[in-house]
C-alpha cells in the first residue's frame, strides 16, 4: 500500500485549511495550523495571489489530501465518477465518502483516516459479516460495518471511541455494542463531506 511520508500538518498549511489528518490533535491548541496558518517553506508569511489554475489545483489537492489518496487513486475515482450518470462532482464526492476507510473513520472507529485505513487493511472490520481488508471498497446503502469479534479488535476500537467524541454523519448510524457496528443508511452526497468542497472546480481541472 503506497503511503505518504511527508509531515501531514504541512498539507493543512499548504491548502490554507484544516484537513483533520492527525486525529484528536486536530481539535486541540497543538494543531499546527491553529498556531501558524502561513504556507510551509521560505516565505513572507503571506499567501500570494493565485492564478485561476492555482485555485482549481488547490481545491483538487485539498480533497485528495483530506481523503489521504495519492494522485493515481484520486484520478481513478474521478474517471469512475465521470463515467457514471449524473453530476460528476457530486458523484466524485459520493464515491470518496463511500470508501470503506472513510466510513470506518466517520463512524469514529479510528482517530484519523490513516488509522481507519490500517484497521481495514489489518482485518479489524467486517462488512455484512465477511472480513474485508480493502480500504477502497465502495460501501452501499444497507451495509453493516462491524468490528471483528475478537478481543484485540474490540479493545482497539473501543479505546478510540472512548477518547474521541466526533459526531456520526447523517448517512451513517453507529451502535456502541460489543463489538461496535455501523450502518450505511443511504448513499452520501457532497454536502456530507466533513470539509467545505467545491466539486465543480475539481471537475473543471480534471476534465481538461
Ligand atoms: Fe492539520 Fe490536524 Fe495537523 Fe492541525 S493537527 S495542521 S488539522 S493535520
Amino acid at each position: 500500500m503506497a503511503r505518504r511520508h511527508s509531515p501531514v500538518c504541512r498539507l493543512c498549511r499548504r491548502e490554507g485549511t484544516k484537513l483533520f489528518l492527525k486525529g484528536n490533535r486536530c481539535d486541540t491548541p497543538k494543531c499546527a495550523f491553529e498556531r501558524r496558518e502561513s504556507p510551509p517553506g521560505m516565505n513572507t508569511g503571506r499567501r500570494s495571489k493565485m492564478t485561476d489554475y492555482g485555485v482549481h489545483l488547490r481545491e483538487k489537492q485539498k480533497v485528495k489530501n483530506h481523503y489521504g489518496l495519492l494522485e493515481r487513486q484520486f484520478r481513478k475515482t474521478f474517471v469512475q465518477a465521470d463515467r457514471g450518470k449524473g453530476n460528476t462532482g457530486e458523484t466524485l464526492m459520493s464515491l470518496l465518502e463511500r470508501r470503506l476507510d472513510n466510513v470506518v473513520y466517520r463512524l469514529g472507529f479510528g482517530h484519523s483516516r490513516a488509522q481507519a485505513r490500517l484497521l481495514v487493511a489489518h482485518g479489524h472490520v467486517t462488512v455484512n459479516g465477511r472480513r474485508l481488508d480493502i480500504p477502497s471498497y465502495s460501501t452501499r446503502a444497507g451495509d453493516v460495518i462491524r468490528v471483528k469479534d475478537r478481543p484485540k479488535s474490540v479493545q482497539l476500537v473501543q479505546s478510540v471511541l472512548a477518547e474521541s467524541h466526533r459526531e456520526v454523519p447523517d448517512f451513517l448510524s453507529r451502535v456502541d455494542g460489543t463489538p461496535p457496528e455501523g450502518h450505511v443508511l443511504r448513499l452520501p452526497e457532497a454536502a456530507d463531506a466533513s470539509i467545505p468542497v467545491q466539486p465543480r472546480l475539481i471537475v473543471e481541472l480534471c476534465s481538461k
